[in-house]
């Protein structure tokens, strides 16, 4: 990540350089946020940009010896904590264990949210803290020598997941760290920090980002069209974590073919293409299921318009709507209200972190039943 990866924030970007250059680096900081302001991608901007060798007055070189273990988040002097929570198989745990999968995520979008992150590691979002061990971890840390830069800079991203009662054991070394030791805090709620943390810490607000911001951000970074940017970066409230998601769920492709050719298996009671299909809906993240269900109630609701005639064009593409024609034959006064009501079921239970597949394989053995129905 460089400066130039994050969206907007150019004050902040702007103050962060000018403390670097002028020597007045903050020993202690509180990168503030609502959720997709771009704070993790800016502490890993300013942290590479703090031990380049060569950074001139915008950016970090990106070629010099340190920044080529940034462009892998692997510098020996950067030192990463975030939440993780023991699996049905692992005991223990604390962010070392997880660093791979954390570098691998980030490295994948460092817009990722906190929900991203407990998908990809599989855990459950209760249960997520910043414990003791990565406490002490810290501490050890802060207290050798640095390995190869001026600088030995900590993040630590959803500082408020600081177990209560280990964050003091961190007090000393934030109010009076060794030389060149940099923290970095990120939170999305300063007020559940501890306070006596809090008040050692320099604070800055990263505002919500604007929505033009997050148009021209889709379009420029990621070939999004101009309408679907347009209406995702309304919908995103500033929240470029949730622009990107609704980005991924708008590609109709993917989504689109898998609930059509899912419906087809349910109705035909392909037991071998349905469970093929559970495996691909269940290994989506819970956001991305609950998205795919959404999709189906909106399919649903298309159907009942058509079929009382209530719209007389479609604006889909060629496939979507010749599926729909058929569907809407399918799916009619008998059984429409159960199959949305089994839907929205799927979905409070995908949110209370139910098994996906479980919950899908009870969704398309009921869908079929309400299919026979409706065509009795
Ligand atoms: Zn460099």
């Amino acid at each position: 990540m460089f400066f130039k990866d994050i969206i907007g924030q150019d004050k902040i970007k702007k103050q962060l350089i000018n403390n670097v250059n002028n020597n007045r680096i903050s020993h202690a900081q509180l990168f503030a946020e609502q959720e997709g302001g771009g704070a993790l991608g800016m502490a890993f901007a300013y942290a590479r940009y703090i031990n380049c060798n060569d950074r001139t007055e915008a950016d970090s070189c990106g070629v010099c010896v340190s920044c080529l273990k940034f462009n892998k988040l692997a510098h020996p002097d950067l030192h990463i904590f975030f939440p993780t929570a023991p699996t049905k198989d692992t005991n223990g745990v604390n962010s070392k264990s997880y660093i791979d999968k954390f570098r691998e995520a980030v490295l994948d979008s460092h817009y990722m949210s906190l929900s991203k992150w407990y998908d990809h590691i599989g855990i459950e979002k209760k249960h997520a803290i910043i414990n003791v061990n990565d406490c002490n971890e810290i501490i050890h840390l802060a207290n050798i020598k640095t390995y190869e830069s001026k600088y030995r800079i900590f993040v630590v991203w959803m500082a408020e997941k600081l177990q209560y009662r280990a964050a003091p054991k961190l007090l000393k070394i934030v109010e009076e760290p060794h030389d060149n030791t940099i923290f970095i805090f990120i939170t999305h709620d300063p007020n559940q920090l501890p306070e006596t943390i809090l008040s050692r810490l320099q604070f800055i607000r990263f505002p919500p980002l604007g929505r033009q911001e997050i148009k021209n951000a889709l379009i420029e970074k990621y070939g999004c069209s101009r309408e679907v940017a347009s209406n995702i970066s309304f919908q995103a409230s500033g929240n470029f974590s949730e622009a990107l998601n609704q980005y991924q769920l708008s590609q109709p492709e993917e989504i689109f073919y898998l609930f059509r050719n899912w419906m087809r298996s349910c109705y035909n009671l392909k037991t071998e293409e349905i469970f093929d299909h559970i495996d691909k809906i269940a290994s989506f993240g819970r956001e991305k299921q609950k998205s795919f269900l959404k999709l189906g109630l909106k399919i649903i609701n298309q159907c009942l318009m058509l079929n009382y005639n209530a719209i007389d064009s479609l604006k889909h593409f060629d496939e979507e709507s010749g599926f729909l024609f058929k569907f809407s034959k399918k799916v009619n006064h008998k059984n429409i209200i159960p199959m949305a009501n089994c839907l929205n079921e799927a979905i409070s239970h995908i949110d209370r972190n139910a098994n996906g597949k479980i919950v899908f394989a009870d969704l398309s053995f009921k869908v079929h039943k309400f299919f026979k129905e409706g065509s009795n």
